[in-house]
């Protein structure tokens, strides 16, 4: 087993094998100290001082590993985690309240409860491509839930994985939360050993590495996968806010983002309208050469910048298409007459390439997406509310915003996740405490009266009152 990286403040008692990582966390969990309201309250605190204290810090390792303009990085990696604490903080206490649920006849008297208990000691494994966010707001979640934490960020954004590594040690618990630096060899590690539960993001390749390691523990599992998410725009879509949406959607983080429009499905009657405002709408937002602005990201490295340099290649180029693999740059692209079997339609895409197709009716659009993986998120561009009630009814897809791209992910109340392919389980606000609690029903009876229904010696008058019970 390769040693591991632990970061946490250099002690005896931190050892850097997984085994006495887990164990060290795991004594801790079953002393009870990460179970009352107020030690949870602290690490939100915490947490929040962390964001900001350190926004400079965060920003800077972003732009280091993304080139993220500070606007998409505060948006979507710091912001996003601020409101998650603020409602956290407010509600956490009417969440850990035992339910009171009804009590059926049957089982009276008594009183019924759902009570939420924390798993235990969790496994957190977050991909390169939103490497804070998809790293610290599980752990939000799994912290209001009264976890122990093991975080393993991606190697790939060696800056924000370095950030996490050094700060969260200083803000949180460190007897709760540990950082683990390092790929493949320690993640492999990590995935060996006995956890009670593993949330995953990242590709569904490694989705499935993760499920298998699991399943040998039985431990569950949350995977927040990907794919190719659509995006159908109908021929009563108000093409100036489709067009602004789905480029600045897809755009963002240079289209490195799980739940961007991977492709666009539009009524034949208005490709060419919709085109031509997508195309006007990419140099409105990032000038005649977008490698100029600063408001366009880079992609992460030299292999998935010549993975989209080759998925360019023969395409039919609407905007776009140049890419400068030194400066790790692709230009915001569209493509125009796509075919369903090209390279650029095999596999979710990943970065700033945008394929238009037209389709002859929503039906035909909507039959497109059904022949394919369940998306993670899936985009519907129309005014008519029997066109978006059609396509609600007649897909399916991790979640769904309409006349929007990904504006769900604001929405604590709406459970992000996927479906088949694109994920299992779900988080965001209370389904994130949800997803590492355990529900543990409970039935308080008092001890009389004792009704001998039930008991031995049987007989046909006690099964006609258990017939009439049940
Ligand atoms: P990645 O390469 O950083 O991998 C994700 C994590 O898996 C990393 O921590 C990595 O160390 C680990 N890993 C990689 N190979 C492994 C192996 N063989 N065994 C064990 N662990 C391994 O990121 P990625 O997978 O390229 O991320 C991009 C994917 O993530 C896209 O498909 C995207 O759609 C998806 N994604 C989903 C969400 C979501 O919330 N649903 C969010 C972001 C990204």
């Amino acid at each position: 087993m390769p040693e591991l990286r632990v970061v946490s403040p250099p002690s005896p008692d931190v050892p850097g094998q997984a085994s006495d990582l887990v164990g060290s966390l795991r004594t801790y969990f079953e002393g009870g100290s990460t179970k009352p309201l107020a030690w949870r309250l602290s690490q939100m605190d915490a947490l929040e001082h962390l964001l900001r204290e350190r926004e400079r810090d965060i920003l800077a390792a972003l732009r280091a590993d993304l080139g993220k303009p500070e606007t998409e990085a505060y948006s979507s990696e710091i912001g996003m985690i601020h409101s998650e604490i603020r409602l956290v903080r407010r509600k956490l206490a009417s969440w850990m309240k035992p339910e009171r649920v009804r009590t059926p006849l049957v089982a009276m008297p008594g009183r019924s409860y759902v009570h939420r208990e924390p798993l235990g000691v969790t496994l957190i494994i977050a991909p390169w491509n939103y490497p804070f966010q998809t790293a610290v707001l599980p752990l939000v979640g799994a912290l209001a839930a009264g976890n122990c934490v093991v975080l393993k960020p991606s190697e790939v954004a060696a800056r924000t994985s370095a950030l996490l590594a050094k700060w969260i040690p200083k803000y949180l618990d460190t007897k709760a939360v540990r950082v683990v630096e390092g790929g493949v060899p320690e993640t492999t590690a990590l995935l060996r050993e006995n956890w009670d539960h593993i949330f995953y993001t990242g590709n569904a390749r490694v989705g499935r590495i993760v499920m298998e390691a699991a399943s040998k523990h039985l431990t569950p599992v949350t995977l927040e996968l990907g794919g190719k998410s659509p995006c159908i725009v109908d021929d009563t879509a108000d093409l100036d806010t489709a067009a602004k949406r789905i480029v600045h959607g897809k755009f963002f983080n240079a289209g490195q983002t799980c739940v961007a429009p991977d492709y666009v499905l539009v009524h034949e009657r208005i490709h060419d309208a919709l085109l031509n405002r997508m195309v006007g709408t990419v140099r409105e937002f990032y000038g005649d050469d977008p490698k100029q602005s600063p408001d366009f990201a880079r992609i992460i490295n030299a292999r998935h910048h010549a993975r989209l340099a080759g998925l360019l290649e023969g395409a039919d180029v609407a905007t776009g298409g140049q890419t400068d693999l030194e400066r790790l740059y692709v230009a915001p692209t569209i493509l125009k007459n796509v075919r369903p079997e090209d390279a650029v339609m095999a596999e979710e895409i990943f970065g700033p390439i945008l394929p238009v197709i037209a389709v002859p009716s929503l039906d035909a659009a909507i039959a497109f997406v059904n022949r394919r993986e369940k998306p993670l998120a899936l985009y519907c561009f129309s005014t008519s509310k029997a066109a978006q009630d059609r396509v609600l009814r007649n897909t399916t897809a991790g979640d769904t915003t309409i006349n929007h791209v990904w504006m769900h992910l604001g929405v604590p109340e709406i459970p992000f996740g996927g479906v088949g392919e694109s994920g299992t389980g779900a988080y965001h606000g209370r389904h994130s405490f949800e997803t590492f609690s355990h529900r543990r029903g409970v039935l308080k009876k008092p001890t009389l009266p004792d009704p001998p229904l039930m008991f031995p010696p049987y007989s046909a008058r006690k099964l006609r009152w258990i017939k009439r019970l049940l």
